[in-house]
């Protein structure tokens, strides 16, 4: 049998990240991004090979964006796509773990979408048109949170009223499992330790960050909640807040819920605390400039990851190795370095030129002897989705 292909999407609310994945290559036949999706400034870029171009799509929707996708996927396939995955960002309990898209599915995340009103309904939009335009291909849909869906009651349940969890779905759910998992089981392989007997710290620090405790091949805690604001000092998003502080806004302010949901989701984080980006390589230049903000930012960011770390560990008979990915903790020498002098107590010492070594894609262990691993893996997302896609297929 020929290496087969995975289309694989993930749709916002404005815009469709898409990627060919063959499931011999390491890097991706076809990729790109069309965004500002319906409004007059719709555009398309797209990577084919080492190919990269852009196309003006006025107006255009998801559908008449994949209208565009499709049938260059088709062709970098060779005519042949086995199937379609889909990122779905929340799964609720429904789901605990990847599946075959069919009606009963599609009503599933229709009816999470409550709990994630900004992104289920854009992904819902991607699957249909998908199905829409190739009605025979196999669809799958692959859940942020349905890796964390082993999490023990006592690490998933608020300490709220128990109708809020019943009745309301009220409880920590977690999200970037697609990348959690992904990390983990490379981590396994880069150290040769069975994924079913490893344990490991996992921090994924993108524009949204989070840290997952998984205790052989299984998540046990992570720092996102019910949504993905909980947790972790972000890019725009404040993490863990005294849940007081809305009634303080409210009366001492008088801001409405939505402006405290935006000042919380959109200008805080890093952004907030530096007053000058959400960005970790600008703040990381200003920091070296002398800038205050970006110095503090740099400073509370890293704190906060360690306590957090700190606090996973509790989910762990035993630790392998910490992890770093994402967009920082694949390429932040400094944000690492500074996140372990926060560890000491675990005995983390680290080999500076490694640390150092271990960007843009280069993955390695950067601990020094006598310290617990410490790796920097990249995450994958799009092909852990396509390999959960070809499982399906496969079973
Ligand atoms: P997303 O969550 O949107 O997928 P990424 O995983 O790409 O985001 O991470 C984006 C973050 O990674 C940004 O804060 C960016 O500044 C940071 N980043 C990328 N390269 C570096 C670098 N060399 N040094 C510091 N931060 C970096």
């Amino acid at each position: 049998m020929s290496a087969r292909n995975i289309l694989v999407i993930n749709c916002g609310s404005s815009s469709m990240k898409f990627a060919l994945v063959n499931e011999e290559q390491a890097t991706f036949p076809l990729q790109g991004l069309a965004e500002r999706l319906g409004s007059p400034e719709a555009v398309l870029h797209w990577q084919l090979g080492d190919n990269k171009q852009s196309l003006e799509i006025p107006g255009a929707d998801h559908h008449a964006a994949l209208q565009h996708v499709l049938p260059m996927a088709q062709d970098a396939s060779g005519g042949h796509l086995s199937a379609i995955g889909h990122r779905v960002v929340h799964g609720g309990e429904h789901f605990t773990g990847s599946c075959l898209i069919n009606e009963e599915v599609l009503n599933a995340i229709r009816d999470n979408a409550q709990l994630a009103p900004l992104h289920n309904p854009a992904n819902l939009v991607g699957i249909n048109a998908t199905l829409d335009l190739f009605p025979d291909l196999p669809q799958v849909a692959v859940f942020d949170t349905a890796f964390h869906q082993t999490m023990p009651e006592y690490a998933y349940r608020y300490a709220v009223p128990e109708f809020l969890y019943k009745e309301h779905s009220v409880r920590r759910y977690g999200f970037h499992g697609t990348s959690h998992n992904y990390v983990s089981k490379r981590a396994a392989e880069m150290t040769g330790l069975p994924v079913e007997d490893s344990c490991w710290l996992t921090a994924h620090l993108g524009n949204g960050c989070s840290t997952c405790a998984i205790v052989n091949g299984e998540s046990r805690d992570t720092s996102m909640g019910m949504t993905p604001l909980e947790g972790l000092v972000m890019g725009t998003r404040s993490g863990d807040v005294d849940p007081n502080l809305h009634s303080y806004l409210n009366r001492t302010l008088g801001w409405s819920l939505e402006q405290i949901d935006r000042a919380l989701n959109h200008d805080s984080g890093i952004k907030g605390l530096s007053g000058l980006s959400n960005d970790m390589r600008t703040l990381s230049e200003a920091r070296m400039a002398g800038h205050p903000g970006a110095n503090l930012a740099f400073e509370v960011f890293c704190y906060r990851l360690a306590k957090s770390l700190a606090a996973m560990a509790c989910a762990l008979p035993k630790l392998d190795g910490l992890i770093f990915t994402g967009g920082i903790g694949e390429n932040s020498a400094p944000v690492r370095e500074r996140t372990l002098e926060h560890l000491k107590l675990f005995n983390f010492k680290l080999d500076k030129a490694a640390n150092e070594r271990c960007t843009r894609g280069v993955a390695g262990e950067i601990q020094a002897e006598g310290s617990p691993r410490v790796l920097v893996v990249p995450t994958n997302e799009e092909r852990q989705i396509a390999l959960e896609s070809l499982e399906l297929l496969d079973a």
